[in-house]
Formats: structure tokens, sequence, C-alpha cells
């Protein structure tokens, strides 16, 4: 069995709260919001803080008045109804009902970075001397790499990208708000762009986009992303297009913006063509590394086929059967 290495355990009760402990403890103090990402990660030693700063008890994170507390739990926001349904369906394939439960979308969005060399236990790990990203200096996915490639592996930061959402980050020294591609770096070990003392306490998600999400994972009922495609569209009249976002997640150490598939189709219709020629580009931009379940070479033929299917959900086609089908693992 895993047991978890010693902590002090502190539980605020409001965001000054938090600020004033971090900026007090410094680097040895983490947030834990549901902990379903940060415990596991505790027992296989990839993170051993001396002291967990609990968000639990701090109601304001649980809010919904026009932004998202980061607060509120996934199973929260599935049981809203003014919900894009992009992150809708971002957020209803996270794990399970249970992780649903108490994960939160904060969590959700400073997730650690996930490979098959990482997250293991400590024997497993100490077995092949660690890597680059913890306790050891070798990437054993790209052995000359002197960065980390471990995946982003969170639904909801696509789904968000894509809706042109921004975060909310507080610390004792003030706050800011920053789009939510802007959290994250191609860099499987610095991810986040969010300082130490930093606190996400909320997101706000712009109205008038019509989205979806099309996440690839070997087992239908949970598993992490190993691609995740999210499109967001605004028409004008007529069917043309106004303007158009698509975010890859699980395809890099973040998930990111194919500015070039959003550029090509405004003002243009969906139309077979356009779809295919949307779909290419934005597949042109996965380049998933041989880290995390499943064949990358098939990963990333498949880019283009959910690009596709997010593209005709969108234009309006019927795609519950192709929805079943990957659920099944039938693609
Ligand atoms: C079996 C299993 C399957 C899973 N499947 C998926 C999946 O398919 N997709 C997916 O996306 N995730 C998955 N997860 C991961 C996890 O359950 C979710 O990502 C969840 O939303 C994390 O939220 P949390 O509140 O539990 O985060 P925590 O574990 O509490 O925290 C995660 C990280 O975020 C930091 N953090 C938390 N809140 C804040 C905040 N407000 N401000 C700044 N930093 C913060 C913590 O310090 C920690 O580094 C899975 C986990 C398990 C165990
Ligand atoms: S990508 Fe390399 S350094 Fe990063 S976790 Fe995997 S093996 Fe370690």
């Amino acid at each position: 069995m895993m047991r978890l290495p010693w902590f002090d355990h502190r539980r605020p009760r409001s965001v000054a709260e938090v600020s004033k402990i971090l900026a007090g403890e410094g680097p040895q103090a983490m947030l834990i919001a549901g902990g379903t990402d940060l415990l596991p990660n505790m027992k296989r030693r990839h993170q051993t803080p001396g002291v967990l700063v609990s968000l639990k008890g701090i109601e304001s994170l649980r809010k919904a008045n026009g932004t998202l507390g980061s607060g509120l739990t996934l199973s929260d926001i599935l049981g809203m109804e003014k919900i894009p349904s992009g992150l809708r369906q971002a957020a209803a394939q996270v794990a399970t009902p249970h992780l649903r439960n108490m994960g939160t979308l904060g969590g959700n969005l400073c997730l650690d970075t996930r490979c098959t060399y990482y997250n293991q236990n400590y024997e497993w790990r100490q077995a092949i001397d660690f890597c680059l990203k913890k306790d050891g200096d070798t990437c054993w996915v790209a052995t000359a790499s002197k960065r980390c490639v471990a995946v982003s592996s969170t639904d909801t930061a696509p789904a968000l990208i894509a809706l042109n959402a921004e975060i909310k980050l507080e610390s004792a020294s003030g706050e800011r708000w920053i789009p939510v591609a802007s959290l994250y770096q191609n860099d499987g070990i610095d991810y986040l762009s969010r300082k130490p003392d930093e606190i996400l306490t909320a997101v706000k998600v712009p109205d008038g986009w019509k989205s979806t999400y099309w996440k690839l994972r070997r087992r239908g009922a949970f598993d992490f992303p190993i691609l995740g495609v999210a499109a967001a569209l605004r028409f004008s009249s007529g069917n043309t297009i106004e303007d158009a976002r698509f975010a890859l997640g699980a395809a890099a150490s973040r998930p990111f913006l194919v500015e070039k598939a959003g550029a090509y189709l405004k003002g243009k219709r969906l139309t077979d063509d356009t779809i295919a020629e949307a779909s290419a580009i934005i597949a042109s931009r996965a380049k998933p590394m041989d880290n995390t379940d499943m064949d990358l070479y098939w990963r990333k033929e498949v880019a283009d086929d959910f690009a596709g299917y997010a593209l005709r959900e969108l234009r309006g086609d019927d795609m519950r059967d192709t929805r079943l089908r990957i659920a099944r693992h039938l693609v």
C-alpha cells in the first residue's frame, strides 16, 4: 500500500487567508482542492509539500455569479443550466462520477502533466534511475532532450481555450485576469505560468459560442485523454462563420490554440470541403510523443477524424452514433 508522506494541513476560510499562508510558507506549501490528482501524486512522491492549504472551506470559490468559482466541482458544473456544451462535454468526460464529485475546476486546470515514466510508484521510478521531471536527470522519452515532454492531460482546459475563457489569479500582491491559454507553458515540469503564491479563483466564460469537445481515451468509462479536440464557432447571419477557435489537448505539454484553422474558417460556411481542410490544419499541429497510452502515429491520424467530427457536430449533423462508437472503442 502506498502511504502519504507527512504534512501539515491548513483549512483557511477566505482567499485573503490563503494568500497570507502561501506568502508566509513559500515553496513548501501547496494548494489542495479536491485532492484527486495531488494525493495520488503525493503517494508516489511526485510532490512532497510540507504544508497543504485546503481550499475546501472557502465558500466564495464555490459560487457562480457571472464567473465560475474555481472550487466548483466538475459535478457542480454539470448540474448548471447555462454551461456551454464544449465545457459540459469536457467536464462530463473527466474521470468517474466519484472523482467528479471531489475534483474541482481549478484543480483540473492546474493538473500535473503525465508520462508513462512518471506516473509510477517511487520504487518503479527508482528502478529506472528516475527521470528529469522528478529526482533524475534523463528524459526517457527523448534522451537528448533537456526539456521534459510530459503530456498536458486536462480535459477542461482545451474546452475553455476554445471558448476564449479567462481566469483570475489572486495573491497577497494583487490579482490579474489572463486568457486560459496563457496559463500554460510547453514544458512538462514548469507547465503553468501561475506564480507559486497565486490562487486560481475564478473562470470567466464568454457567451455566444457554439462549442463541442471530442476526447480520445482507451476506456469509454474513464481514462485520461490521449487526444482532446475542442472547437467553438460564432455564426453571423446565413450560417457564415464570424469567428472560429480550436484547441488541442493531450498533444503536447500544454493545451494550445490552433490559430491557423480559426483564420481559415472565418467568413466561410461549413461544407464537406471546408471541414476537411480545417481538420487537416488542426491535425497538422498534433505532434504527440510516445509517452502515453496507445500508438502515437495512430493518435496523430485520429486528430484529423476528431476535428472533422467536432465540425460536423457544430454544423448540425447528428453525431450521436459516432460518439457512442468511440465510447465503445470502435473508432
Ligand atoms: C483514476 C483517475 C482518473 C482521472 N481521469 C481524468 C480525466 O480523464 N481527465 C482529467 O482532466 N483529469 C482526470 N483525473 C485527474 C483529476 O481527478 C481531475 O483533473 C480533477 O479535476 C482535479 O481536481 P482536484 O480539485 O481534485 O485537484 P487537486 O488534486 O486538489 O489539485 C491538482 C493540482 O492543482 C493545484 N490546485 C488546485 N486548485 C487550485 C487553485 N484553485 N489554484 C491554484 N492551484 C490549484 C494543486 O496544488 C495541485 O497541484 C483523474 C484522476 C484519477 C485519480
Ligand atoms: S517526458 Fe521525460 S522527463 Fe518528462 S516525465 Fe517523461 S520521461 Fe520524465
